[in-house]
């Protein structure tokens, strides 16, 4: 397999998926750049070797081309900082302007294209309303075929095709999977992001230094059963944090008052739980709460068994017998997957459980410990908390590493590796 290290691209043109759907404030100024630094070592590569880049990618959910509140033109003169060139940019990622400045491009220049997603057969997906099934299959079927039109323009601008947007990889879009198919072995690779992302899943599911223990948190069992399950085969303790303390405090008979709860997911609580211990997994649940009187950092707490909460009042955060007893757990650990808050981390009253368990991750990891955080709202919290550097690695996917932790394989590495 090819791969970014090893190829040369001098005089060459890299296509670059990568991906650069950050977060913009009201007046478009971006609000966390994490995921344009991740690429940066891929595209200062390529253009360090000689060669120059067709940088592309998506940005937010548009449902029309073009539509101005999601134009990378936004984010063009911060890249262009990073990258230390003036980068130029095409209006439209599909059009003749595109093709025109793409042929036109020399060694050591970088152009951007348009958001990808102006276009639907970016995703494949048709747009629009439609009267019946008929026609929506109808729709669907003209909206493949031009998906291939599609995938061969963005193609054709292009000598080497490199894939840098572990954020996008779960998803087999034209410029994520299908246009891999448009370069020959020798000519596609991951980029540098990519190669980080997977070594650390790998390390975490495959190659696991044990005892292994994952933390999951968030606000809702629904949303992370299936990687509940994969990891109760992989894991040695699974430590059950955030809203979903309370359906399984429920589903074990608890009073748990006005907290969160799924009350059609009880029996599958009880069910996770028989199938952990079948594993021989040990599941760490929450042992007391810091209760709130309303859904507000300026409410009334207190702390109370996790299994006393009177109603009125709900749990928002673990208690510091539960602190203690999860970063016990942690701090005995050789490899840590951390995904989701341990409570309502955007009050600042109800931040310190979600503290305390970055804090003991990092300890961990001083230790030596190989410690993963991904998915969303646990990388906003050691950002928060100034914790990222004391982990191994975070993670710039937020479904894709999910996806990935759940086993599934990723179309936009199966396009370039083939599995
Ligand atoms: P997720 O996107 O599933 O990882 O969930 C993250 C969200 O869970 C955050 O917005 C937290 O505020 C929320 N959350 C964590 N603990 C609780 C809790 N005890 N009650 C309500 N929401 C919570």
């Amino acid at each position: 397999m090819q791969t970014i290290d090893k190829f040369n691209f001098a005089g060459k043109k890299a296509f670059v998926r990568v991906d650069f759907n950050v977060p913009l404030d009201e007046n478009s100024q971006i609000t966390d750049d994490t995921r344009i630094r991740a690429a940066m070592p891929t595209l200062k590569k390529i253009l360090a070797d000689g060669g120059s880049v067709i940088i592309a990618s998506h940005m937010g959910r548009p449902n029309k081309n073009p539509d101005s509140k999601y134009s990378l033109k936004a984010i063009l003169p911060h890249v262009s900082k990073l990258l230390g060139v003036n980068i130029k940019f095409a209006p439209d990622c599909a059009g003749e302007e595109a093709a025109k400045m793409a042929s036109e491009l020399k060694p050591g220049e970088a152009m951007m294209l348009e958001n990808l997603r102006f276009y639907e057969e970016e995703e494949g997906k048709p747009r629009g309303e439609f009267a019946t099934d008929d026609e929506k299959a109808a729709a669907k079927k003209i909206t493949k075929e031009n998906q291939k039109k599609f995938t061969a323009k963005l193609a054709s601008y292009a000598d080497c095709y490199v894939n840098d947007a572990f954020g996008t990889a779960h998803r087999a879009h034209a410029s994520t999977a299908l246009i891999a198919n448009y370069f020959d072995e020798s000519n596609k690779m991951f980029g540098y992001l990519m190669e980080k992302e997977m070594i650390a899943v790998h390390k975490i599911m495959t190659d696991t230094a044990r005892p292994f223990t994952a933390i999951m948190g968030g606000s809702k069992v629904s949303s992370k059963i299936d990687i509940i399950e994969n990891l109760l085969t992989k894991v040695d303790n699974l430590i059950i944090a955030g809203g979903m303390t309370y359906t399984f405090t429920k589903a074990l008979g608890g009073k748990i008052g006005n907290s969160l709860c799924e009350d059609d997911k009880l029996d599958l609580a009880l069910d996770l739980l028989s199938k952990a211990k079948a594993n021989n997994v040990n599941i760490v649940l929450a042992v007391d709460a810091k209760i709130a009187d309303a859904f507000s950092n300026d409410a009334n707490t207190k702390f109370v068994p996790v299994n006393e909460i009177p109603d009125g009042w709900q749990g928002l955060d673990i208690g510091p017998k539960t602190e203690k007893i999860f970063a016990e757990v942690i701090k005995a650990s050789k490899t840590i997957l951390w995904n989701g808050p341990t409570g309502v981390f955007e009050f600042e009253n109800f931040t310190h459980g979600s503290r305390a368990v970055g804090e003991a991750i990092v300890e961990a990891t001083k230790k030596g410990a190989f410690s993963l955080v991904g998915g969303g709202d646990s990388v906003a919290c050691v950002n928060k908390f100034g914790l990222a550097d004391g982990v191994s690695y975070v993670s710039t996917g937020g479904g894709a590493l999910l996806e990935a932790i759940e086993g599934r394989v990723l179309p936009g590495i199966e396009a370039i590796r083939g599995y």
